[in-house]
């Protein structure tokens, strides 16, 4: 049996801030039902709900070291859908309000990766493929090679790294790489961790792992040109041939609108009449007029640069001349939030703000609003156009990455598609999408067939979750 070891610095239910923690949610489920043993293993930060960390048991424990210091390295365990989540517990780096933003972040993620490895050998868990995620499990595989390589149990692994978003890249000085991971010289050469005069950790995951993924084939086509490369692009482009994108799915267990414990109530694609009392009810919750007919758009998000929010910024007014509202919920950055805080008093009746992490209210904005907006300037998969469309509300979105690869465009002449699309970077290019989207709300049987089309689509892990396979067994000349 395949034997997988997923290291992430978020997973769901457990901790989550976007898209990556999805993914470690639902992916190692899908992969188990197809037969491989995956296990996954992430910090365990003190935000971890409380009835969640009743079913988190101590295992065993180590010490790690990090410069001159030696750290406590609890190791936890729990079961999570039938897959084992492993734990790294340190009070000192992990019990925070928050998973990330602290000036030793750094720190933090680089005992966690010296963690990770130095459980294998407690745990008696030693993995086919360790599947490193993100800058935050980055250094993961350099610390292989570097260090662990050499002993019986480290000789066979084989090592993937995945790039959810290559915007975050842990680079930090140099000295503090020395003090962190005490590695020589040599690994701080331009063709090794060192970037623009410091060290990377993602730059580490791209180089020593053997295989690399991105979650769409058009990010990772993207990230080998200089606009969405983020300096990277040349060693992607060197890595091309090990570099493959997959686009993720989404959990069709958390989100089914015929079962969602979390909505008003619950609806399908033949029977769509729940749809408009979510609708209905969201409003009324959200201090909005109550309306079934009025369009509503939602918008659920990070508020980040990356999101697009200065299109938004800049045809807001024009947006919200038309009788429609906009249900916003999302944390970030300050322009942003008081952006839309705002618009609440600007625009009375037609905006709510929900400046904050909630994943009730996620749902019911996914099921109760008729279009999703995401006019990303890049976006490597994006989760909320697919939970969207499985709710039946139909997405609006800018032509990059996984939305380019995900929403299908509406044809006025065919009548196909499940979505809005439009190209450049441009503000009135997607108000004049909006406008479009808007205008088509009122033919409601047009509206239906594309919420049904939009319902029919697979999103579900299941071809994904094959490709991983496939990716994993072509490693086994490492592991066998
Ligand atoms: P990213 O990973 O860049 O944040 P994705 O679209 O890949 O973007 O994933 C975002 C995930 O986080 C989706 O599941 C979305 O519903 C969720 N999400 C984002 N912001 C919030 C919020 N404020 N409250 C609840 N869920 C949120």
């Amino acid at each position: 049996m395949l034997k997988i070891l997923m290291a992430a610095s978020e997973a769901s239910p457990y901790a989550k801030t976007g898209g990556l923690a999805d993914v470690l949610g639902s992916l190692p489920a899908a992969l188990l039902k197809q037969g491989a043993d995956v296990r996954v293993i992430m910090p365990k930060y003190s935000s971890i709900p409380s009835e969640l960390k009743e079913g988190i048991h101590h295992r065993c424990y180590s010490y790690v070291r990090m410069g001159w210091r030696n750290q406590y390295c609890g190791i936890e365990e729990a079961e999570y859908r039938g897959v084992t989540y492993y734990f790294i517990d340190n009070q000192y780096y992990f019990n925070r309000d928050n998973l990330y933003g602290y000036g030793d972040d750094g720190e933090r993620f680089a005992f966690f990766c010296q963690a990770v490895l130095a459980a294998l050998h407690q745990l008696d868990f030693i993995p086919d493929v360790l599947h490193c995620h993100d800058w935050q499990a980055g250094m993961i595989p350099v610390l292989l090679e570097a260090k662990y390589r050499c002993q019986e149990p480290y000789h066979n692994i084989a090592t993937m790294f995945s790039i959810h978003n290559l915007k975050y890249q842990g680079v930090y000085g140099m000295n503090h790489f020395n003090d962190w991971f005490s590695l020589g010289e040599e690994f701080f050469t331009p063709d090794k961790l060192e970037f623009y005069g410091g060290a990377s950790f993602l730059k580490g995951g791209l180089l020593y792992s053997h295989i690399l993924t991105t979650v769409s084939q058009s990010y990772a086509n993207e990230i080998q040109n200089s606009f969405y490369g983020e300096q990277m692009d040349g060693l992607l482009r060197a890595r091309q041939n090990s570099l493959h994108g997959i686009v993720n799915g989404i959990d069709y267990e958390e989100f089914n609108p015929e079962t969602d414990p979390l909505l008003y109530c619950t609806f399908s694609k033949d029977n769509m009449d729940g749809k408009k009392e979510n609708k209905i009810n969201l409003q009324r919750d959200l201090q909005l007029p109550v309306d079934g007919e009025l369009p509503m758009i939602g918008l659920i998000s990070r508020l980040v640069d990356q999101k697009g929010l200065d299109l938004i910024a800049h045809v807001l007014g024009d947006i919200l001349r038309y009788p429609v509202q906009l249900v916003v919920l999302g944390s970030g950055s300050e322009k942003y939030e008081r952006l839309f805080q705002d618009a609440v008093n600007q625009y009375p009746g037609k905006v709510s703000a929900n400046i904050r992490f909630d994943n009730t209210l996620a749902h019911r904005i996914y099921a109760g609003a008729d279009l999703f907006l995401m006019p990303s300037l890049f976006e490597p998969c994006g989760l909320g156009q697919m939970i969207s469309m499985r709710y039946g509300t139909l997405p609006i979105v800018r032509e990059t990455g996984g939305l380019l690869d995900t929403v299908n465009a509406y044809n006025e002449y065919t009548g196909e598609g499940n979505g809005f699309r439009f190209h450049n970077y441009n503000a009135h290019e997607m108000l004049f999408t909006i406008e479009r989207a808007l205008h088509l709300y009122q033919n409601k049987e047009v509206w239906s067939k594309l919420q049904y089309a939009a319902m029919s689509s697979d999103y579900s892990w299941q071809v994904s979750a094959c490709r991983y396979m496939d990716l994993y067994q072509s490693l086994h000349h490492y592991f066998q």
